[in-house]
């Protein structure tokens, strides 16, 4: 079995999320994740908020901070992540696209026998992509010939296989002046989508799972207080094993991955009421640079209404809003709401006072 896990990094639930299922005729799902990356892996790959392994967190730069005396990333929860639990099934472990975020926040570069093959550094990686978006020339032309070089090599291969992919043109955009942000999308957009046209999606005894891992920070901008936009994403699953996975629930969190991953060997999978209360977390490093800075737990009363309680470490105070959802997912509006008009203000309260302890009021 193969299985594909391609990151479309910062491309919030939208238009082009729609023309990626046009391709691959998936399981188009919403996503309760993470605000930035490393978060939101944390959360994919283990199962668990990063709140529940640290105290308070991993921010942005606490990766600096734990590693052992000869620099090399330290955390102690860290073979819980769901990559050991493949290898240790016969899987072989392929990254792409992605190389510091994995070695450094997550702490791969511990284990450098775990994945068998790493392409394109970071650094690379991103200066390509700022480039080929601006240009849209030579450079961008060589990069995507890269990718399907790269892409036809996958469809070849034998044998058991995760495939860690990541594809950052979204993420390049998200910092671009507000007059130029449009322009730049659709660019991204368009690059990404001939990107995954040559991957094939009815590769047989292959799972992918195409995913967003937060939206676009600025647009609309974050503040202290997250949007739905920025932690609502989509993943769309295309399951071509014999047993392929089902989803009842359209609406599910980050965290379920290694569930239902685990359930292509054996495992249950865990089935969750109606109104089944999401948490995820956010780490502003302008306001700390090592823990996180929000807590948030949030509700679908009806699928197109979400009620979400957000709370922010150093305001020590709570927010709660209501958003609205047309039939096709985006956002109509997002309200503030009064908790004393709210049935939900205390569940999500008690909520975010049991999982997170930093959670204080
Ligand atoms: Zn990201």
């Amino acid at each position: 079995m193969k299985i594909y896990c391609i990151k479309v990094d910062a491309l919030p639930f939208c238009q082009e999320v729609l023309q990626i299922q046009n391709l691959v005729s998936g399981a188009l799902l919403r996503q309760v994740g993470g605000v930035f990356t490393t978060s939101s892996l944390i959360q994919m790959f283990t199962g668990k908020l990063s709140s529940d392994y640290e105290p308070q967190g991993v921010g942005y730069h606490l990766f600096k901070k734990k590693r052992d005396k000869n620099g090399v990333p330290n955390w102690t929860w860290m073979n819980e992540y769901i990559q050991f639990y493949l290898h240790d099934k016969g899987f072989d472990c392929i990254e792409r696209n992605q190389g510091m975020i994995m070695d450094e926040c997550l702490g791969f570069s511990k284990y450098p026998n775990l994945y068998s093959e790493r392409t394109t550094p970071w650094d690379q990686h991103d200066n390509k992509s700022y480039k080929y978006l601006r240009e849209q020339g030579k450079e961008w032309e060589e990069s995507r010939d890269d990718e399907f070089r790269w892409i036809d090599k996958t469809k070849e291969a034998k044998g058991n296989i995760f495939y860690f992919i990541n594809y950052s043109h979204f993420h390049s955009v998200i910092s671009t002046v507000e007059s130029k942000h449009k322009k730049y999308h659709k660019i991204a957009g368009e690059n990404v989508l001939e990107i995954l046209g040559h991957y094939d999606f009815n590769e047989p005894d292959s799972l992918f799972w195409i995913f967003s891992d937060h939206g676009a920070w600025h647009h609309p901008h974050l503040g202290k207080f997250p949007l739905p936009e920025h932690f609502y994403t989509w993943a769309i699953v295309k399951d071509n094993t014999k047993e392929p996975l089902t989803f009842p629930n359209k609406i599910i969190s980050m965290q379920d991955f290694p569930m239902f991953i685990r359930s292509k060997f054996g495992s249950p999978i865990q089935q969750f009421p109606k109104d089944r209360i999401f948490l995820t977390e956010d780490g502003r490093q302008a306001v700390r640079r090592e823990v996180m800075t929000t807590a948030i737990a949030c509700q679908f009363p009806e699928p197109n209404k979400m009620d979400c309680l957000l709370y922010h470490i150093c305001l020590n105070r709570y927010l709660l809003r209501e958003s609205v959802f047309e039939k096709g997912g985006l956002v109509i509006e997002t309200k503030v709401k009064s908790p004393k008009s709210s049935k939900s203000f205390g569940i999500l309260r008690k909520a975010l006072r049991e999982n997170f302890d930093w959670v204080t009021k």
